[in-house]
């Protein structure tokens, strides 16, 4: 018995500098993200603000930084601009494109119609879908891991010293997911500017090709839908589709 008490306590010493500094590192991986989020324009600094956890905000701080200077001309609109905006003529004109394209589209597919989503997607409702979908959850997890081990190399002496906030932003900016993320971090996905327009096949009420990721290759590419949504919008101001992540009824409006 005593010797049993003598085994854990020694395992108990031998683990306890390793959980210290485990958990030294995610306190200075906080530390680091708050220097990130410092340089960032006030808006996108606020935004990581609000999104949960250390991983999914390494994710989000690596698209920011990513965007670079980019980040304040395609910053997603507040629900007030989208209102705005629906009065513009640039709207009216991607209204009337989006009806021609729809009308090309049924008249070479009989029986079938395309929805196509015209709303832009809010800060706010970015903000709520980045926290909660499982698919970013995953890469954000792995990003986490490595983001860890990366502060764990040597040469990383303090966050109070430049070249090293420095070094963790290019190590940041140069990862690269195993898969790609399914939704853009919020507030530069292309939809929060109206300049991305997602397309559904449809058949009378039923939905024969959905927006949803597991499905692409069943119902989108497998059935032709992906070459016929492209062939209706040739010669139009849309370019497409999306292939990182595989979206094919994702794409972009270039007025
Ligand atoms: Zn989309």
């Amino acid at each position: 018995m005593a010797r049993r008490i003598g085994i854990v306590a020694i395992l108990a010493l031998l683990l306890a500098p390793l959980r210290m500094s485990v958990a030294s590192t995610d306190d200075a991986l906080d530390k680091y993200l708050q220097q990130i989020a410092a340089g960032l324009p006030e808006s996108t600094a606020a935004t990581l603000n609000r999104i949960d956890g250390a991983p999914r905000r390494l994710l989000a701080a690596r698209a920011y930084l990513r965007a670079g200077d980019t980040l304040r001309s395609r910053w997603s609109w507040t629900t007030a601009e989208i209102q705005d905006h629906t009065r513009s003529p640039e709207y009216r004109a991607l209204m009337d494109e989006t009806e021609r394209v729809r009308r090309r589209f049924e008249a070479q597919n009989p029986g079938y119609t395309l929805y196509a989503n015209t709303e832009a997607r809010s800060l706010e409702q970015q903000i709520s879908r980045f926290n909660t979908n499982n698919s970013v959850g995953r890469v954000a997890a792995t990003l986490h891991r490595q983001a860890l081990t990366e502060l764990a190399r040597p040469g990383y002496e303090s966050v109070d010293q430049a070249d090293d906030v420095e070094r963790f932003k290019r190590f940041l900016a140069d990862w690269r997911p195993p898969t790609a993320a399914p939704l853009a971090a919020p507030g530069i996905s292309r939809h929060g500017q109206l300049r991305a327009i997602d397309f559904q096949i449809m058949k009378g009420a039923a939905i024969v090709a959905a927006t949803e990721t597991a499905t692409v290759k069943r119902n989108w590419d497998a059935p032709g839908w992906t070459k016929k949504l492209q062939t209706a919008l040739e010669g139009s101001n849309f370019r497409g589709p999306l292939q990182s992540p595989y979206e094919p009824w994702h794409y972009e409006y270039d007025p």
